[in-house]
């Protein structure tokens, strides 16, 4: 993370991602009690890996270590990187089909040449717990009931954790994926914040990140914000994950001017896992109608 010895100072400032999930797997796992106990039922999670990713395939492993954890049921199914675009979204199909299956992950990226968006779209909404079809997207950016994309909905909750007010403050997404960007910018904006998104297109990017009170990187290049972008007394939040466990932002230089950031690792990605272990649970309760809301808000 850092290479400069910390103070105490500086160690205030960290957003604890680690902390913070360990708290909401604790409660997924009252709640796996009470849906086993009332139903009988063991709630149930398919992970779908397309390809050979050897990313992709620790995060699919992480996953389902965190599932045997609080006792969610992990189903996982690998497919070849040749598999047809007709061949996965039969695959999800049958998985939507599954009363035993109350959720499903396909994990991201889906290899080229394979149709990703019809393969999202095979997710049936009450199973889509990183909502990532139009269906649940749109729901999400509207502000309706329903399940979010995992990554932006965690960090969400860690603002919510660190009590930063979002009402009217001045937002700066930069990243405009379907997974993470842009439902991190509607959520933002159903919490009254102003938000600016920017993506690779965007000029002047460094002028526009200088005005943020909330900075919210999502690029997917290591230490691309540099710190000097960073206005003195900000929030930053870097959802990167980069080769060598980095992310997005200078960490050692933003330190200096923030009130808040997260550190990479344990920050973000502790938190889009726990809020997939979240959805999971959620998803099987109502699907097996068992009235167990979450314990944390
Ligand atoms: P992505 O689909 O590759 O999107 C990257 C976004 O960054 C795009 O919108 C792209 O703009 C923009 N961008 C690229 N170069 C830029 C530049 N020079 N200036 C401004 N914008 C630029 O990536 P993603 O899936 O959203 O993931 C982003 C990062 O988050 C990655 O490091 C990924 O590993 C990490 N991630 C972490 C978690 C977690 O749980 N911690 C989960 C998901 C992703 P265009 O749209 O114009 O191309």
């Amino acid at each position: 993370m850092s290479s400069r010895e910390k103070t105490d100072a500086d160690t205030s400032k960290l957003m604890d991602g680690v902390r913070l999930a360990r708290r909401i797997r604790g409660d997924v796992g009252l709640r796996v009690g009470k849906i086993i106990t009332e139903s009988e039922v063991v709630p149930a999670l398919a992970t779908v890996l397309v390809g050979d990713d050897p990313a992709s395939s620790a995060y699919v492993r992480m996953k389902r270590k965190r599932c045997e954890d609080v006792g969610i049921e992990s189903l996982r199914l690998d497919l070849p990187p040749t598999a047809s675009t007709d061949e996965v979204v039969a695959e999800v199909d049958a998985l939507a089909q599954d009363k035993g299956v109350h959720a499903i992950l396909v994990q991201h990226p889906i290899p080229q040449p394979i149709d990703r968006r019809r393969v999202f779209e095979a997710i049936p909404l009450a199973k889509d717990v990183d909502a990532v079809s139009s269906a649940a997207l749109g729901r999400s950016i509207l502000g309706l009931p329903g399940f979010g994309s995992c990554t932006p909905l965690g960090i969400m909750r860690l603002l919510a954790e660190y009590q930063v007010d979002l009402d009217g403050v001045r937002a700066v997404v930069i990243g405009r994926s379907p997974i993470l960007g842009r439902p991190m910018a509607s959520m933002l904006i159903n919490a009254h914040a102003t938000v600016t998104l920017c993506h690779s297109r965007t000029r002047n990017l460094s002028d526009i990140i200088e005005t943020a009170d909330l900075l919210i990187a999502a690029v997917g290049r290591a230490r691309f914000v540099k710190g000097e972008w960073i206005k003195p007394g900000a929030v930053v939040i870097d959802a990167g994950y980069n080769e060598g466990y980095v992310g997005d932002v200078d960490f050692d230089a933003a330190l200096e001017r923030v009130s808040l950031i997260t550190p990479v690792p344990g920050g973000v990605g502790p938190m889009t896992i726990a809020t997939l272990l979240d959805q999971t649970v959620t998803a099987a309760a109502q699907q097996l109608g068992v009235d167990v809301k979450p314990v944390m808000p």
